[in-house]
């Protein structure tokens, strides 16, 4: 029995793939976890992270609260269960399943007792004396979970274990899987591609896509508030319609139009509209209208659609209808019992508490629980932070994991809605909150709150026993864990690294041709034609976010034209995995810099931003590590020792103490 945790986990394979990327999470004692997502969205190799088959890039991956990042696989009391059984075709049944303990020099008659009782868990009790050519797939593959439950491991992780099986197989043995965790009362971890298997078998889902988690949360929450558009449109069958729209605003309504049916607006609920306000969207734009084929109704009057196709399920009819000017057909859900047929004109109603809308750029959802609340506010480097008309004041640890850029004018104070605390917890700050309005949830209410003196929400999830109701005044806490600072390009300005101050001491002395150079204590020395600063002693403050990389002609082209892929000598042989790169524009980097405007930089960490690139290096002279915050165009696993250009107002002489 184990908890994990997974705390900013990035894997970068050799050569570059980033396969995992700030990886987070907490899995509690005896959950069933379900990772889910496409074909190379970073699952297994999550999965072969905790089981200590792969090695963790960096972050940290702690088994009840050990850190165990360098602990052997061995050591990990884990067991695995893959794909492929892997049975040996020459040992029967029981010798099978006993095999991983004979070779921990485990005593006969204990092997036994341990085999018959995981037998009879998974009812093999009559095959342990056949071989593995004489079982069916369904019961190969009950062997091979055995093969892991005499184990008697902390941590079940399981790779895709049923997708070798038929479909009618693979229903039941989802069943059989859920029992068996109930009956061992340990942690699994699970991995599919198949979205129906994940919201089936799992209390919590994490929804993975190119190696980041898009959403974890349990299944009915992910089914009513979607993050995003890709976990909406990944979850539920048929799939959510996807609809491009605009707005349309009339006094303090706001409705949808959908493209090609200017006639029918949409009109939104109140309590719609105000979520689209407070996420101070552009109401010009053009927006993702969603709904799913269960919240239409074909109604009289409504949005005019042409049926396609009508197909009878047996329990259900779902219904392929054409709007005029969309390629793509509008799919709904309809009870069995209805008359339209093939060919015949319908109208749409869409149910109003039920719809859906993203950002074409960001894809984020704009209506429902929003993935975080924003707050503006100003942070001192005292630790007080303003937020409305209140005051809150936080530690030196958490400043001392801010970034400059923290401290300067307005930011954006963030929560995720399910981290608010209605109780108070250690190590969080009270906020005073004014209830505007609330929606209901399958699991929780969330609460749309006020706080004084700002106009964006506090949204939060408070269990539906509280009864929390409209203009209700609370105080809620936000634990400091989990509340970050911000920029207005999604940045966050609250490192996992701690932020040293970048300092050291210098020499600032004119040369012979007039030029002047300042010398950073035993390192490096920079030289610009004019200082403001007399020759003499400094402090040598080097600034976080005025720096840029130069690159190397390697990488340079690498990222620029994307890499070559080198085909393998022998067909048979392994091919070469293609990378993953997003293309730079040549001109948007430095490839030669001034070689006296420049230092030499080694790098041990970095933490990729919406548009930056926190790194931490190394730097000759510096007795703590550097934090820069340069453009996001680049890996430090790529490039792990480059040069930075230090423009003159790179850096701050600051008088010795
Ligand atoms: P999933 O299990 O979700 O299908 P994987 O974790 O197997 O995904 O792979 C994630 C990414 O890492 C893919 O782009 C894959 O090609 C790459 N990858 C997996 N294993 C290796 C490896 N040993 N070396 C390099 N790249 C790898
Ligand atoms: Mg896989």
């Amino acid at each position: 029995m184990a908890g994990l945790k997974f705390k900013h986990i990035y894997k970068v394979y050799q050569g570059g793939v980033r396969a995992v990327n700030d990886f987070n999470l907490e899995i509690r004692d005896k959950a069933f976890v379900v990772l889910v997502g496409p074909s190379g969205c970073g699952k297994s190799t999550t999965l072969r992270m905790v089981a200590g088959l792969e090695s963790i890039t960096s972050g940290q991956l702690f088994i009840d609260d050990v850190m165990v990042n360098d602990v052997e696989s061995k050591n990990r009391d884990i067991a695995m269960v893959f794909q492929s059984y892997a049975l040996y075709p020459h040992m029967t049944v029981f010798q099978n399943m006993g095999f991983g303990l004979k070779l921990r020099h485990v005593k006969p008659d204990i092997i036994k007792e341990k085999v018959l009782a995981a037998a009879e868990v998974l009812e093999i009790s009559d095959l342990l004396d056949r071989k593995p050519k004489e079982l069916s797939g369904g019961q190969r593959q009950r062997v091979a979970l055995g093969r892991a439950i005499v184990r008697e491991p902390n941590v079940f992780l399981l790779d895709e274990p049923l997708s070798n099986l038929d479909a009618k197989l693979r229903v039941q043995m989802r069943t059989e899987i859920t029992k068996l965790h109930e009956k061992l009362q340990t942690t699994f971890i699970y991995v599919t591609h198949d979205q129906t298997e994940a919201m089936t078998m799992g209390d919590t889902i994490v929804v993975m896509n190119k190696g980041y988690i898009q959403q974890a949360d349990a299944p009915v929450t992910l089914f009513e508030d979607p993050a995003n558009l890709f976990v909406a449109t990944f979850l539920g069958s048929p799939q959510m319609n996807i609809i491009k729209s605009k707005l349309k605003v009339d006094g303090k309504k706001i409705g949808v139009v959908l493209e090609g049916v200017e006639s029918n607006v949409v009109w939104l609920r109140e309590e719609t509209v105000k979520q689209i306000v407070n996420s101070g969207i552009d109401l010009e734009k053009e927006y993702l209208f969603g709904v799913r084929p269960d919240h239409i109704v074909i109604a009289d009057k409504g949005v005019p659609a042409h049926v396609e196709v009508v197909e009878q399920l047996g329990d259900e009819t779902i219904i392929y209808a054409k709007i005029e000017g969309h390629d793509k057909n509008i799919v709904i859900k309809a009870p069995l019992l209805n008359s339209v047929k093939s060919q015949d004109d319908i109208h749409l109603n869409f149910l109003n508490e039920r719809v859906y809308l993203f950002d074409e750029d960001t894809e984020h959802s704009l209506i429902g629980m929003p993935s975080f609340s924003k707050l503006p506010a100003e942070v001192k480097r005292n630790g007080e932070i303003k937020v409305g008309k209140q005051t809150v004041t936080v530690d030196e640890e958490y400043l001392s994991h801010l970034m400059d850029a923290a401290f300067e004018g307005t930011r954006l104070l963030t929560i995720k809605p399910e981290h608010v605390s209605l109780e108070e917890v250690e190590g969080s700050v009270p906020l005073n909150v004014k209830v505007d309005f609330i929606e209901e949830r399958t699991n929780y209410d969330i609460v749309y709150a006020m706080v004084e003196g700002i106009t964006p929400y506090l949204i939060f999830r408070a269990s539906k026993e509280r009864k929390i109701k409209k203009n209700d005044s609370l105080t809620v806490y936000l634990p400091l864990d989990n509340t970050f600072i911000y920029d207005d390009k999604e940045n966050n300005l609250f490192a996992r690294e701690i932020v040293y101050p970048n300092m050291t001491s210098c020499s600032v002395s004119t040369l012979k041709d007039g030029k002047r150079q300042v010398a950073i204590n035993n390192g490096e020395k920079l030289v610009y034609d004019e200082l403001t600063y007399e020759d003499g002693d400094y402090r040598f403050l080097l600034k976080q976010d005025k720096l840029e990389v130069v690159f190397d002609k390697k990488t340079a082209k690498y990222i620029t034209e994307g890499p070559k892929v080198k085909q393998p000598l022998f067909k048979k042989k392994k091919a070469v995995v293609k990378d993953e790169v997003k293309l730079v524009d040549p001109n948007s980097i430095i490839t030669e810099a001034p070689k006296d405007q420049s230092l030499t930089v080694s790098c041990y960490d970095e933490e990729p931003q919406k548009d930056l690139n926190y790194i931490y290096v190394q730097i000759k002279g510096f007795d703590e590590y550097v934090t820069l915050a340069v453009a996001n165009n680049f890996s430090v696993y790529k490039m792990p020792k480059f040069k930075v250009v230090v423009p003159s107002d790179g850096f701050e002489l600051l008088p010795l103490e």
